[in-house]
């Protein structure tokens, strides 16, 4: 028995048998060609590309009989990328300019595009080059006349081993007898931890060579909640996973319980609890696990999915979609935030010295206008079809949120001059993840309509800690009275301006945190749909009060590490007391 740590990309416990899932790259030979044979060969990258769609949207049916169509989603991207211009047009010019057969030329353009995406260090670029080597695969295949995924599901429950699985790897599985997965590669956006957390199953990912190492059949159980995979088990283990699964089985259902629950607490207070999302494969999960609405669209991650800049038509279609999908629900676009870690070269942003204090968030797009314009027209017409509202990122001061303003009355009033239909009613609110956003929050509240808290940042730029460095990470320090003291400040700026304040930064999700959060007076959360339910569930269990005096108690301790032991020990003692009450 061997234990090994990954990253938990999937919450739960599974023991089983290993199933492999291995699959042989093709590697294109590089041959030269006569000019008579450039015709013949442009020929053939059309059919292996139209075989390969012909395949990917078989695919894709299949995936929403079995998994619903929010997955089949996922594949649609790679149709996006089979049609991407881009990639047609550098392959057709390597065939009949370089006179390099298909499959060269075509690998070729793929593998500049996955380079150009490996150098983000934006975890979901990377997970998209997944994407791109499932295309680039299957494209190659077709050239063979060989496109048919030779994947099958398990013919007992089996825990899923991969180097890293593609989507359309996912879809051929499909999920019967799918226990869970562990993989070398990927991280917690990937594909497959968006699967397994949409289907329900544990997932490991990152666990660099462990995974493939293991034989077919072989024992293994898996910790998709703390990311520890146990290689055979002993009979102890085993029967201790088991329990593990029982409990969880009871406590979810408990959570679904919830879903349809405000999250009010004991003493009558309420805090609206919100999803963010970056894509809209993650809006029924959001649902499914009671989100009032979308706290946080990051929509940069949708102009990602893309080649070449959406325009405002394909822009509409996306939101319109996720709108209607939300009902009446809010749903609050965050307006582009490139720059910082998510961007290097994409729309013209260059690598910078210093991003995160660069040209990132509402200066990138002031400085675009046009596509910041074209972004706001697409959310305006998308809100006829229910409840949106628009957010900024990044906002410094009242000088940015005005000239953003100017941009969005630019904008309606173009519309309204073409006569399309759309919303110039939408409530607009900026998000507070600047220590100067803090200080000027009652300046910056007489100008919006609501606030909400970017903890991820507002951790970084209050305690100068870069978030993507690891060395650095220790200072990732929400307890720390700089931060509690922010954000108090914040609610009270707002509330005292009649405007509500909520937070969507990683804080939302921290179930220790759930009480502090109550009771900084904060008036919406919105993190991650999975950690919904059990944050509601301390909220439900919280007297408001009580809440407050625990944000007194901690506010005036000098260190995050004081804080940190004192909410320790309290959690601990309510829990002592909460089962000598038989709760
Ligand atoms: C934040 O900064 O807390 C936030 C929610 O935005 P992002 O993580 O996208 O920067
Ligand atoms: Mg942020």
């Amino acid at each position: 028995m061997r234990t090994f740590n990954g990253i938990a990309a999937s919450p739960g416990y599974a023991v089983g048998p290993v199933y492999p899932v291995r699959r042989k790259t093709i590697v294109p030979v590089r041959r030269s060609l006569e000019v008579a044979d450039v015709g013949p060969e442009s020929e053939r990258f059309k059919v292996a590309v139209g075989r390969a769609r012909a395949e990917i949207e078989v695919l894709i049916e299949h995936l929403t009989t079995e998994l619903g169509p929010d997955e089949a989603g996922i594949l649609s991207s790679q149709l996006l990328i089979l049609e991407d211009e881009m990639v047609w047009d550098a392959t057709l010019a390597a065939i009949r300019h370089e006179r390099i057969n298909a499959e060269a030329a075509f690998a070729r353009t793929v593998g500049e595009l996955a380079a150009r995406f490996l150098e983000i260090e934006e975890e979901t670029f990377r997970e998209r080059v997944n994407d791109l080597r499932d295309v680039e695969q299957r494209v190659l295949r077709g050239f063979l006349g060989q496109v048919k995924d030779q994947l099958s599901s398990p013919d007992v429950p089996s825990i899923i081993s991969a180097v890293n699985l593609t989507p359309s790897d996912t879809a051929a599985l499909g999920r019967h007898n799918v226990l869970g997965f562990i993989m070398d590669e990927g991280g917690n956006t990937s594909h497959v931890a968006i699967l397994a957390r949409s289907i329900g199953v544990p997932a490991i990912v990152g666990l660099q060579g462990v995974a493939v190492a293991r034989p077919a059949g072989q024992m293994v159980a898996i910790d998709g909640t703390d990311g520890r995979c146990i290689t055979e088990p002993d009979d102890e283990t085993t029967e201790q996973f088991h329990l593990l699964t029982r409990q969880q089985i009871v406590v979810n259902e408990k959570l679904v319980g919830l879903k349809d629950l405000p999250a009010i607490t004991p003493d009558g207070h309420q805090v609206h609890m919100m999803a963010n999302i970056e894509l809209p494969v993650e809006v029924d999960e959001a649902l499914a696990r009671g989100a009032e609405g979308i706290g946080l669209l990051r929509t940069e991650f949708l102009f990602f999915q893309h080649q070449t800049i959406p325009t405002e038509d394909d822009q509409v279609q996306m939101y319109s979609e996720m709108v209607r999908r939300m009902g009446d629900r809010p749903v609050i676009f965050r307006t582009l935030d490139v720059g910082g870690d998510k961007v290097s070269d994409y729309l013209g942003a260059k690598r910078e010295y210093n991003p995160f204090l660069g040209w990132r968030g509402i200066r990138f797009s002031l400085a675009n206008r046009q596509l910041f314009k074209t972004q706001i027209k697409a959310i305006c017409r998308a809100a006829t079809g229910g409840n949106a509202k628009i957010m900024f990122p990044m906002i410094t001061g009242v000088q940015e949120l005005r000239q953003a303003r100017e941009v969005v009355a630019e904008g309606l009033a173009e519309l309204k001059r073409d006569g399309i239909e759309h919303r110039d009613d939408l409530e607009i609110g900026i998000m507070v993840e600047t220590p100067s956003a803090v200080l000027a929050a009652d300046l910056l509240s007489a100008e919006c309509d609501f606030l909400s808290i970017g903890s991820n940042d507002l951790i970084q730029y209050t305690l100068a800690m870069d978030r993507g460095n690891t060395r650095v990470s220790y200072l990732y320090q929400p307890l720390h009275p700089a931060i509690l003291r922010s954000i108090r400040h914040t609610v009270e700026a707002g509330h005292k301006a009649g405007i509500w304040v909520g937070l969507c930064g990683e804080m939302g999700s921290e179930t220790r945190l759930a009480e502090v959060l109550l009771g900084l007076g904060l008036d919406e959360i919105s993190l991650h749909g999975a950690a919904l339910p059990k944050i509601k569930q301390v909220i439900r269990w919280t007297s408001y009060t009580e809440a407050k005096s625990v944000v007194d108690a901690l506010i005036d301790l000098p260190t995050a590490e004081d804080a940190n032991r004192w909410l320790a020990n309290y959690i601990a003692e309510r829990k002592r007391q909460r089962e000598a009450e038989g709760e």
